[in-house]
C-alpha cells in the first residue's frame, strides 16, 4: 500500500472523503476546474487533501502559492520551489513546462502568485494545474533593482521556512505583500526589502528592539545596536564593538518594522543606506547563513 492509499484510507475511516473527483486533470491547458477556480478565502478542508480519483486513489490538494525559484529538470521539466498559504514550503515538478507549447511555463516563474493544484508525491509533488493570481514577474524580472530585491525576498522567504511542508502562513503573506509592493512600485525597493526582512524576522520569533535595551529592557532610545543581542543596547549592556547608528536610522528601522510607511518615506538616502546595512547584518546573523542576494541590492 502506498502512502496515498494509506492516507485516503485513514481519511475514509474518519469520514473525511466527501468529494469524488471525476473531472480530468488538465496538465497542459491549466484552465480552471469547475468548482475549484478563484481564490479561496478559507483554508483547504481535509477533504481537499484526500480525493478518490477515477483511476485509483490520488492525493490532490490546491493552494495559493508564491513561486520562489525554479530549476531545470531533464529535457523539458522544471522543479518549482513554492511557498504556499496553507502547506508551507513545497517543491514540485512541473512537467513539460520548458516546451514552447506549454501554457503553464510562464505561470511558474519566480515572483508569480498562483492558485495551484498539486499531486502529493513520495518525494516531490507534481503540478497538475496552475492559475495566475498575481503576475508579478513581468514587472519585477526586467528591472535590475526590482529583480535583485525580489530575488533577496524569495531567497529570504526560503530561509525563513527551512522545514518543508511546515505551515508558514504569516511568512507566505509577508513574502506575497512584499512582492506585490515591489511589482506595483509602491515604495522604494530597498525599503520594501528591509521592511519585509524585519517583519519576517519578527514573525519567526526574532523581533528586534529599536527602542528599549534588548538585553535588560531599560527604556530607550539608546545609542548602540547589536545584532547578536537583539537590537538596541544601553550603555551598560553594550557589547564591545557594537555600532552606533544615527537616531534617524533607528527611527527608520522602527517605522519599517511597524509598517509606518509615511515616516519611512521621509528618510533620506544616507539614512536608508545606514538602516539597510543594519537590517542586512541583523538578518544575516539570524539566518546564520549569508543571504547572497542582499549584497547585490543597491540602496538608493
Ligand atoms: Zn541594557
Amino acid at each position: 500500500m502506498d502512502e496515498g492509499t494509506a492516507g485516503a484510507m485513514r481519511a475514509a475511516a474518519f469520514g473525511l472523503v466527501t468529494a469524488v473527483r471525476t473531472d480530468p486533470v488538465d496538465m497542459a491547458g491549466g484552465g480552471p476546474i469547475s468548482g475549484l477556480s478563484g481564490p479561496r478565502s478559507a483554508g483547504p478542508a481535509l477533504s481537499d487533501r484526500y480525493r478518490c480519483g477515477h483511476n485509483g486513489h490520488v492525493k490532490l490538494y490546491r493552494d495559493h502559492a508564491v513561486v520562489l525559484r525554479t530549476h531545470k529538470l531533464g529535457e523539458a521539466d522544471r522543479i518549482i520551489g513554492l511557498l504556499t498559504r496553507h502547506h508551507g514550503r513545497v517543491r514540485a515538478v512541473a512537467k513539460g513546462v520548458r516546451r514552447t507549447t506549454s501554457r503553464l511555463g510562464a505561470r511558474v516563474e519566480p515572483f508569480m502568485h498562483v492558485d495551484i493544484q498539486l499531486h502529493r508525491g513520495r518525494n516531490l509533488d507534481v503540478v497538475t494545474q496552475v492559475e495566475m493570481v498575481g503576475a508579478y514577474a513581468p514587472a519585477i524580472a526586467p528591472d535590475y533593482e526590482l529583480f535583485t530585491t525580489g530575488t533577496a525576498i524569495v531567497e529570504a522567504a526560503e530561509r525563513f521556512t527551512e522545514i518543508e511542508r511546515e505551515p508558514a502562513t504569516q511568512q507566505y503573506h509577508l513574502a506575497l505583500g512584499a512582492l506585490h509592493a515591489l511589482a506595483a512600485r509602491r515604495h522604494a525597493p530597498g525599503l520594501v526589502l528591509d521592511s519585509y526582512l524585519l517583519r519576517s524576522l519578527a514573525a519567526a520569533g526574532y523581533a528586534p528592539s529599536f527602542m528599549d535595551c534588548a538585553r535588560c529592557g531599560s527604556p530607550g532610545p539608546h545609542r548602540a545596536f547589536n545584532a547578536q543581542a537583539g537590537g538596541a543596547v544601553c550603555a551598560g549592556c553594550r557589547p564591545h564593538g557594537s555600532p552606533a547608528p544615527s537616531a534617524a536610522a533607528f527611527a527608520l528601522l522602527a517605522a519599517l518594522l511597524t509598517g509606518d510607511w509615511e515616516a519611512a518615506e521621509e528618510a533620506d538616502g544616507a539614512t536608508r543606506r545606514e538602516a539597510g546595512g543594519i537590517v542586512a547584518a541583523y538578518a544575516q546573523w539570524h539566518m546564520e547563513r549569508q543571504v547572497r542576494s542582499l549584497q547585490l541590492v543597491e540602496r538608493a
